[in-house]
């Protein structure tokens, strides 16, 4: 059986109070091992060696010398890629044919994009006229934060943990990874990546366990940790920003969805079917940016309708190295529940079931995963909880819209504001539509089109900051001015 240990200092450690939990993979329920949980201590050991890393070699290291080393650890990730690949389909349960085009070339990918963004910034220079006629020069200096937290979720968990690594370390800092305590696999496996490829000990740690009154809180209320860095629920953000605010340490926070898809009468209807398959049932429908509300202009309303049906009903549920198979279960059991309640919630508040809305019978030897039927509803009213809060499951509801200015208004009529996709042939309707909406990203005719040097964040209660290209340097660094006089 697979042992999950803390990652503190280049070396596996175990709990200290031999606290350990059950790690079970979601396709049948089996226990894939035991992970150890860390109290106060581990959490302490471990930022307290981020601390000391950063007056070690790594903070003495040149830019050059350490983009070397992150290329280093990115290729090392792909030489090792099936070993990732099979931590990650483990605990996740996700098909192999998605993790290994997304999760792990992504999670390697993010070692690399950031160091080559950093190298070619430049830095601010202003000249100052003063009395005496001899001037000053300001230039703009840069330097890391310092240990940053890193509090990662359970969806994509290599791909959301490397996105935040990757820039942290680029930028100099030392970091603390506290994973998903669904999903500790390949956050474990880094560490031996970074001891293979040389980084210093203490560069970045790894301690294991759950959010309230355990590793996440007693990291994110660790005094010696600069910045905090997370992705995850709405309410865990809140209770982040709070143990932020003592000591006053920033935070990025990028947090949940209800992402609206609005789909134009003018569109491409195939392309527009294609790209609303991936955004509601990818990954389960486990996406941030997944789309949970779908609105289509009332005379292509029941044509695309049907097509979405049509597409669902071909969906091949299985195994992760199921070669057929395209759609995984869901993370846990325990999130099923959570999916299941809002199916069954969405039959209370009105909805047509379109398709979907149960568990299906897998047979009996996947009976006990955490599997559930992908699902489309209609006919809900637009204050329903079921179109309000995030499911985080494979569903969405689909609503006929009459005009521009109406779909703009039920796009914006959330709480949320993370992503939106726009189906349309038309640019400028494009152009005026996505200019309209409350999200930190829209995407026109495609979704999840990602650009590692562009901005990555929500607006509203979906997150606070930007990460991605230069904007990460705002959060991942400490802007100094230096003031000479001449
Ligand atoms: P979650 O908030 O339950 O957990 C995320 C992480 O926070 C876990 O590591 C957890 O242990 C930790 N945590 C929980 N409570 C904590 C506390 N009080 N203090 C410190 N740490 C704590 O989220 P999840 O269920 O793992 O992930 C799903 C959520 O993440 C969804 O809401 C989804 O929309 C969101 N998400 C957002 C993005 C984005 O980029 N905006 C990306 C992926 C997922």
């Amino acid at each position: 059986m697979k042992e999950f240990k803390h990652f503190i200092n280049g070396e596996y450690s175990a709990s200290i109070s031999g606290k350990t939990f059950e790690n079970r993979c979601p396709v049948d329920n089996s226990l894939i091992g035991m992970v150890h949980e860390a109290g106060r201590e581990e959490v302490d050991a471990a930022v307290k060696a981020a601390k000391a890393a950063l007056k070690g070699p790594w903070g003495k290291m040149t830019q050059a010398q350490r983009t070397a080393l992150l290329n280093k650890v990115a290729d090392r990730i792909n030489e090792r890629f099936e070993e990732f690949l099979e931590a990650e389909c483990r605990d996740t349960g996700k098909p192999r044919s998605i993790a290994s085009h997304i999760d792990i070339p992504r999670g390697a990918a993010n070692f690399k994009a950031f160091s080559e963004t950093l190298a070619n910034h430049p830095t601010e220079g202003f000249r100052l006229d003063t009395p005496d006629g001899k001037g000053a020069l300001n230039v703009g200096h840069r330097t890391p934060k310092g240990v940053i937290a890193v509090i990662s979720p359970w969806n994509l968990p290599l791909l959301l943990m490397t996105w935040k690594v990757g820039p942290a370390m680029a930028c100099g800092n030392t970091v603390v990874v506290k994973p998903s305590e669904e999903t500790p696999a390949t956050t474990t496996l880094l560490g031996e990546v970074m001891n293979e490829c040389g980084v210093p000990a203490g560069v970045f740690n790894v301690v294991h366990g759950f959010g309230p009154d355990s590793a996440g809180e007693f990291l994110t209320t660790h005094p010696l940790v600069d910045a905090i860095t997370f992705t995850g629920e709405t309410r865990t953000g809140e209770a982040i920003m709070k143990a932020a605010a003592v000591g006053l340490r920033n935070i990025s926070l990028e947090c949940g969805g209800k992402n609206p898809g609005i789909v134009f009468a003018d569109c491409d209807i195939e392309k527009a079917v294609e790209g609303t398959m991936r955004s509601a049932f990818v990954n389960c429908g486990q996406v941030c940016l997944g789309t949970e509300r779908v609105y289509v202009e009332r005379p292509i309303f029941d044509q695309f309708l049907a097509r979405m049906k049509e597409e669902v009903a071909k969906l091949k549920l299985g195994r992760p190295e199921d070669k057929n198979a395209n759609f995984g279960p869901l993370v846990s059991l325990e999130h099923r529940e959570k999916v299941k309640y809002y199916y069954d919630l969405a039959v209370v508040e009105g909805a047509t079931v379109e398709i979907g809305g149960g568990i299906p019978d897998m047979g009996a030897e996947l009976n006990g995963g955490a599997w559930i039927e992908p699902t489309i509803w209609t006919g809900l009213s637009d204050d329903a909880r079921v179109i309000r809060e995030e499911i985080f499951g494979p569903c969405c509801h689909i609503r006929p819209f009459d005009s521009e200015e109406e779909v703009i208004e039920l796009a914006n009529d959330t709480d949320y504001g993370l992503a939106a996709a726009i189906w349309t042939e038309n640019s400028a309707r494009a152009v005026r539509v996505a200019e309209q909406i409350e999200a930190g990203l829209v995407w026109v005719n495609s979704w999840f089109l990602r650009d590692l040097r562009t901005a990555f964040g929500g607006a509203k209660q979906s997150g606070i900051g930007r990460e991605g290209g230069v904007h990460g340097l705002e959060f991942y660094t400490e802007l100094k001015n230096i003031c000479i006089k001449l």
